[in-house]
């Protein structure tokens, strides 16, 4: 049967049914996880840099201060001017990377001396710069007297509380960077990718035998093709090859639904064309050839049916045995050419005398005829009978070798099935025969019943 329109199947895998997850989000979630990652390690990277280069701030710091501070305090340690020293190493406690200062007086002939000053809070954890310097005096060019020393730690709070300022300025950029990236890839998937991978989808869903020529375009320039172009064409050039196909299926389809009516129809014309041998063959197998009556077979099965239904109606059925006279005589004299022509006249004649619908002559012998009549009273046969003989004489077919008669003349045993009588039709047909033996043996050309009780021949009867 053609594929009609509509009727498309699904013989491949089945469609999946689930709730569709946006490939966007999903490659968002993986940059994000991604970014995080990122972040971890760039944080961790970027604060170890910082880290270092403030200390290396911190260091030229304390050497800028070292270098400001050490020809002062030389000089106030020369000139034992205790005061100035004192004050000299508070102020540089007002310098925000210095954490302590320690000044060692060393001057010779004196015993040693030690200032120092330290934020309060200050630990010394070892994280901050430390710089020592020997403090030395010129009193007059060329002569250099070593006076003490000078040790400038730094605060590590400082250091810390600039990583962590720097930190936060850090993990902010980053964090930021990586929405952005996020964002960006999310707008751009979804504008180069998904809007087209939705558009294919539901093209495709929509698809059918009906619509296969209507083409899959996408909303996109066509100058630089990518995999999304080589899909669109993959998809239309598949749609085009499918309509090809169905045409040529449904067309070969209409071909075979043509061959197949035309097969059925010679099939028709055959089956009646053997039916009506087969009934022209039925008809032959139960006539005879040369008189067209029916033939022995044909009257075997009309008694049996016969007599059943006498049984059953409770009817009587008659049956005569008619038997042309002295005919081998008729053979010899006139030839058997004519021998056939007078069996067929004898049959017509028979069978015009046959009014009513049941009744039945076939020819069972070579020049004998069994008359079958259904529902007949002995009376009744008997009259047909002998207006049956009485046709036969009246055809006046000349038989000059007859010692009946001078024309051919038949002789008819008659038997009678009466209604309730049992015995089978061999018997019937035993009597009738007996009965024309009689009527055979009292001088041809008569009818002769079962019993005596039958009516004597006719006078004047032709002869
Ligand atoms: P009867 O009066 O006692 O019946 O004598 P009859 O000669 O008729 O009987 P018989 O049985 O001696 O001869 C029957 C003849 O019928 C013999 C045969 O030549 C002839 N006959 C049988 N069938 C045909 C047939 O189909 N065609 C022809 N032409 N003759 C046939
Ligand atoms: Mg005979
Ligand atoms: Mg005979």
């Amino acid at each position: 049967m053609a594929v009609e329109r509509g009727e498309f199947q699904h013989t491949g895998p089945q469609p999946v049914h689930c709730v569709a997850r946006s490939l966007g989000g999903r490659l968002v979630m993986a940059t994000l996880a991604f970014c995080a990652l990122f972040i971890l390690v760039s944080v961790g990277v970027l604060t170890i840099s910082a880290w270092s280069a403030g200390r290396v701030r911190m260091d030229a710091e304390l050497a800028q201060i070292e270098q400001i501070y050490s020809t002062t305090l030389s000089k106030a340690i020369w000139e034992l001017d205790r005061e100035a020293l004192q004050m000299q190493v508070q102020s540089t406690m007002g310098i925000p990377s210095v954490g302590k200062i320690m000044v060692r007086v060393t001057l010779t002939n004196r015993t040693a001396e030690l200032f120092e000053s330290a934020h309060e809070g200050w630990a010394g954890g070892g994280w901050a710069p430390v710089r020592r310097t020997a403090l030395t005096y010129v009193p007059y060019p060329g002569a250099r007297e070593e006076v003490g020393e000078l040790a400038l730690y730094g605060d590590e709070n400082v250091l810390w509380q600039r990583l962590r300022s720097e930190l936060a300025t850090i993990v902010i950029a980053q964090v930021l960077q990586s929405l952005m990236l996020a964002g960006l890839i999310m707008l751009m998937f979804n504008r180069m990718v998904t809007v087209h991978v939705q558009r294919i989808a539901s093209h495709l869903a929509g698809v059918n035998p009906g619509n296969l020529t209507v083409q899959l375009r996408l909303a996109r320039s066509r100058q630089r093709p990518d995999e999304l172009t080589q899909l669109e064409s993959g998809v239309n050039q598949l749609q085009s090859s499918l309509a090809s196909y169905l045409k040529r299926l449904q067309h070969h389809e209409q071909e075979l639904a043509g061959h197949r009516d035309r097969l059925a129809q010679l099939v028709d014309e055959r089956t009646a064309e053997l039916q009506a041998a087969n009934e022209r063959l039925q008809k032959l197998a139960r006539t005879d050839p040369l008189t067209g009556l029916p033939n022995r077979r044909h009257f075997d099965e009309a008694r049996t049916t016969e007599m059943r239904r006498a049984r059953r109606n409770g009817q009587s059925l008659s049956l005569l045995v008619c038997d042309i006279d002295f005919f081998k005589g008729y053979n010899d004299h006139y030839g058997h050419a004519m021998g056939d022509r007078c069996l067929c006249t004898v049959a017509l004649a028979l069978q015009a005398q046959l009014g009513r619908a049941g009744d039945m002559v076939a020819r069972i012998g070579g020049e004998e005829f069994g008359v079958l009549l259904p529902a007949t009273s002995r009376s009744a046969a008997y009259k047909l009978a002998e207006r049956i003989r009485e046709a036969v004489a009246a055809c006046a077919i000349e038989h000059l070798h007859s010692e009946a008669a001078k024309v051919v003349t038949i002789s008819i045993g008659l038997a009678v099935l009466e209604p309730g009588a049992t015995g089978d039709f061999e018997a019937l047909f035993q009597e009738a025969d007996e009965a024309l033996y009689r009527a055979k043996a009292a001088g041809r050309n008569q009818v002769a019943g079962p019993d005596a009780s039958a009516p004597p021949r006719h006078e004047g009867d032709t002869t």
